[in-house]
């Protein structure tokens, strides 16, 4: 790569939250792929006058790389033909440029570069089953321009939930280390807990956190415990990433609360927010319980959230919550697939489209809203689709434009089907507009800061040399839609609103310490039960280094 080892970025309005730089006018020195202080006199530089200068955008919940993103592009071919993603015209100096598909789950190259093409240069896949870490992997490899990494299952995994069963809690952690450390992953990740192990022996779900899992003595809430506390006991850089009991169901605001409650006190990050705040239920009408979820994350700093917002238009839903997917695919009609991951895990997939002339779809898309503009700490509470659940990555200008534009967002509301709006909110009116500075905390500071990455997500002296220049535009999606420029570890990647160059990412994981004492006993349950041996199933060699933990 030919980019210069220096670059300063001159005269751009700078937005830099975690620094306190809130819109002031300064230049962006960059060295060696780092932010710096300042640079000599006659280093090459770029000028951003008039333009907005932010850190490279952090997505810290997507599902873009893995087994199960493959598994729904085959699901939806219909997607492809109607995006076609051609080669970007990369540099000469460049290898050669990749071809693809877009729609609701892009393939990996154009994924990659789509990212890119909105300013962001860090994400992560938010569920992986272990055993299928090495196709994530491979996945990041043809993921160009991103830093990523993966957060996998535990919630149902066979072998921690006996652990549990009997009281082991210590060696549940030190498994978890173990399974970190074997797949190259980033965080640890509980889906539905309890519910996909009770739908693959047939009692369909949990509903409670004190329901017994499959007749065993084990709960939803004995697992939330262990993980939340093995979590902080390795010292992982990010909590225990949790999506609760009983998605989508109404009513579900009270599990939730539930959650949060027994974890009190402790770390813990509450994903896609909007599926877990409905309330009714019990034969009462779907209504939204934003206030009552938001306003408990707003007393404990000890909780945070991203808000998987809805966006009106096509979304896959692929999650490891199999039961889940049973029930949308026979409320909705439209094609499933149900995948079991033996020992591990679970998943389903359903194309959806998110009508705002749906009751529910709508309710939807106001309890999103809502989660956002009721939240006192954007530190805390950070945007994110579940991509592609609630809506693409691609939709994620028009959320900004919808949170910092309330003419735009009132002119939607109008369109809404208002049937189940009544009482929340958005309906009654919610004057706030975000300014750009809580853009650049929920977009890029605030994700950071909760996955523990100290060099992302701000443009301080040390700081990875990711950077997006916006020009201004009156209208705020056109704006985030087209970068004018995108730098990455100092390469400028995007230049005049065109991808040039498309660099290969790192891997970002951890590797805790753990007793290895565990490790003969998980080798015996492997030999009794796994179809992979114990040898072969860590990932193996990954590029780069783990990241310090501590
Ligand atoms: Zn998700």
């Amino acid at each position: 790569m030919s980019a210069p080892d220096r670059l300063r970025i001159t005269g751009g309005t700078v937005y830099d939250p975690a620094n306190g730089v809130d819109g002031e006018v300064r230049d962006v020195c960059i060295e060696a792929g780092r932010i710096v202080e300042q640079l000599p006199a006659g280093a090459p530089s770029l000028d951003a006058r008039g333009m907005v200068v932010m850190p490279g955008g952090v997505d810290i919940h997507s599902h873009f790389a893995s087994s199960s993103c493959n598994h729904a592009r085959r699901l939806i071919p219909d997607e492809h033909a109607t995006d076609p993603a051609p080669a970007p015209p990369l540099r000469e100096d460049e290898p050669p440029a990749r071809s693809g598909t877009g729609g609701s789950v892009p393939s990996t190259f154009t994924t990659g570069y789509r990212y890119a093409g909105l300013g962001y240069t860090t994400a992560f896949d938010a569920a992986v089953a272990p055993l299928l870490a090495r196709h994530s992997h491979a996945e990041l490899d043809d993921t160009p321009c991103l830093d990523g990494g993966i957060f996998v299952l535990m919630g149902n995994d066979e072998y921690l939930l006996r652990q549990i069963e009997a009281g082991e809690r210590d060696r549940a952690r030190d498994y978890a280390g173990w399974l970190l450390q074997s797949t190259g992953a980033y965080a640890v990740k509980i889906v539905n807990p309890g519910g996909i192990e009770a739908w693959k022996s047939g009692q369909r779900n949990v509903t409670g956190l004190d329901d017994a899992v499959s007749g065993r003595k084990l709960t939803p809430r004995a697992i939330l415990e262990t993980l939340a506390d093995a979590t902080n006991a390795l010292r992982l850089p990010h909590p225990v990433h949790i999506h609760c009991n009983n998605l989508g169901v109404a009513g579900n605001y009270a599990t939730t609360l539930a959650s949060m409650e027994t974890l009190a006190g402790r770390r813990a990050h509450f994903t896609h927010l909007q599926f877990h705040s409905y309330g009714g239920g019990d034969g009462m009408p779907w209504s939204s319980a934003a206030a009552k979820v938001i306003e408990y994350v707003n007393r404990h700093p000890e909780v945070s959230a991203d808000v998987g917002q809805v966006m009106f238009g096509p979304g896959t839903t692929i999650t490891a919550d199999a039961p889940v997917e049973y029930l949308l695919h026979k409320s909705s009609g439209r094609r499933w697939t149900n995948i079991d991951i033996e020992l591990e895990t679970g998943c389903g997939i359903v194309p959806l489209t998110y009508k705002d002339k749906a009751a529910v779809s709508a309710l939807q898309w106001a309890i999103g809203l809502e989660l956002f503009l009721l939240s006192e700490d954007p530190w805390r509470v950070v945007l994110s689709t579940d991509h592609p659940n609630g809506g693409s990555f691609q939709s994620y200008p028009a959320l900004i434009q919808l949170l910092m534009d309330r003419s735009v967002r009132d002119e939607q509301l109008k369109l809404a089907n208002p049937k189940l709006l009544g009482g929340g909110a958005l309906a009654d009116g919610l004057a706030r507009e975000y300014t750009l500075n809580e853009i650049a905390i929920v977009t890029r500071a605030g994700p950071a800061r909760l996955l523990g990455l100290r060099d992302k997500g701000h443009l301080g002296p040390g700081a990875d040399a990711d950077v997006t220049i916006y020009g201004r535009d009156p209208d705020i999606a056109t704006m985030f839609s087209t970068p004018r420029y995108v730098i990455k570890d100092g390469a400028v990647i995007v230049e005049e609103g065109q991808l040039r160059r498309a660099p290969i990412g790192r891997r970002l994981r951890v590797a805790p310490g753990y007793d290895e004492a565990v490790l003969p006993d998980v080798r015996r349950h492997f030999d009794a039960y796994a179809s992979v041996a114990f040898e072969n199933y860590p990932v193996g060699e990954l590029p780069g280094e783990p990241l310090a933990i501590g």
